[in-house]
């Protein structure tokens, strides 16, 4: 029989290989796979919004560098911005976790402290999950559920050409974050006496441990009666997301690298890691901002949140899904997605 390795699908080629035969059966499936979460309505009113992450030790986190804590609020957190994505508000969360005897009773009370503190601030309610113990390490799978009116709901598929592309906050921090944790990591396993320094990179290494979903941006949304045409979050980093989005509405884009926005600290330290810093924004990842697009005609109602970018626009799919440089060069947006395998 023949053998196909993992990595020659990548991820998203392998969801797609695995899922395909599945078609949706219940007309109160809304969406299946392909979104940040998935959409269900069971009669009329709000649809429920769903959607599940797995967080797994020395994938996903290196207890190394990550205090118990935070691993618990990012857990929650990067659950909450998937239904952030859809436009919809979080209310529940199941908590899945597998661990072997390497954790005491006081290291899981740490994880579900930082968890509690995720569920208090973005006011939602724990309401289930699932333990069980490993032969190594420890996994977490989260699943949130969250609720919105159906015709309030972003999917990736809604993007038209003209549409202007959006993103909030900056970009590339929490990847140049890992680097900085990486390199203390190495020191200290050459020399554990060496107790790393990170004056001033506060910010970049809280934008990795403790990241935060935006749910502000859902907020704003409806205060300015603002619906994107189009929303996905970036867990992946930009390019892939705006492959995407892309991909699912049938269209090209234009990124302009002038208009990324990109934190000073970011900048400056990803140069001193001898790396261009519009390739942390474009393949860093973990950034949760949200990317979306919003039709020409609202650009009034983003003008003055400072803290949303216009970074470029949707085009016509024959006319390719591109990065336009400083220097005023194209090049084709690749997709990295993820390698771990
Ligand atoms: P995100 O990065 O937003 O969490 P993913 O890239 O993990 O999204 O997943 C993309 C889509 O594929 C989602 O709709 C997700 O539910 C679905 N998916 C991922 N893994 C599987 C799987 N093993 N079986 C079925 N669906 C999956
Ligand atoms: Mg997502």
């Amino acid at each position: 029989m023949k053998r196909t390795e993992l990595n020659e699908l990548g991820e998203f080629g392998l969801i797609n290989h695995l899922t395909k035969k599945f078609s949706l059966q219940n007309s109160s499936s809304l969406k299946g796979v392909g979104d940040d979460a998935a959409v269900i309505q069971y009669g009329t009113g709000k649809a429920t919004v769903i959607s599940t992450d797995m967080l797994v030790e020395n994938v996903h986190f290196d207890l190394i560098y990550t205090p118990l804590k935070h691993l618990g609020y990012k857990a929650v957190v990067v659950n909450l911005s998937d239904i952030y994505a859809m436009n919809a508000i979080p209310r529940q969360i199941l908590v899945s976790m597998s661990m072997s005897n390497k954790y005491s009773v006081e290291a899981l009370d740490e994880i579900y402290e930082g968890m509690r503190l995720a569920c208090e601030h973005y006011a939602v309610d724990l309401v289930g999950g699932d333990t069980t113990s490993s032969l190594k390490g420890m996994t977490l799978s989260l699943t949130a559920v969250g609720e919105q009116e159906p015709s309030k709901i972003v999917y990736r598929n809604g993007a038209k050409p003209g549409d202007l592309l959006c993103v909030s906050g900056n970009l590339g921090a929490a990847y140049v974050g890992l680097q900085l944790l990486e390199r203390e990591k190495q020191v200290f396993l050459a020399n554990p006496k060496m107790q790393p320094v990170f004056d001033g990179q506060d910010y970049l290494i809280g934008r990795l441990l403790k990241p935060e979903a935006r749910k502000d941006i859902i907020e704003f949304f409806a205060e300015a009666s603002l619906l994107p045409t189009s929303m996905i979050d970036i867990s992946d980093g930009l390019s892939s997301e705006v492959l995407h989005i892309c991909n699912q509405s049938k269209t090209g884009a234009i990124v302009e690298e002038m208009h990324v926005p990109v934190s000073e600290l970011t900048y400056h330290k990803a140069l001193d890691f001898n790396t261009d810093p519009i390739v942390c924004a474009m393949h860093g990842g973990e950034d949760y901002e949200l990317l979306f697009t919003i039709n020409a005609k609202d650009a009034d109602k983003i003008k003055y949140n400072l803290d949303i970018s216009i970074i470029g626009e949707i085009i016509p799919a024959a006319d390719g899904i591109r990065l336009q440089t400083k220097a005023g060069r194209f090049h084709d947006l690749t997709a990295q997605g993820w390698k771990h395998y």
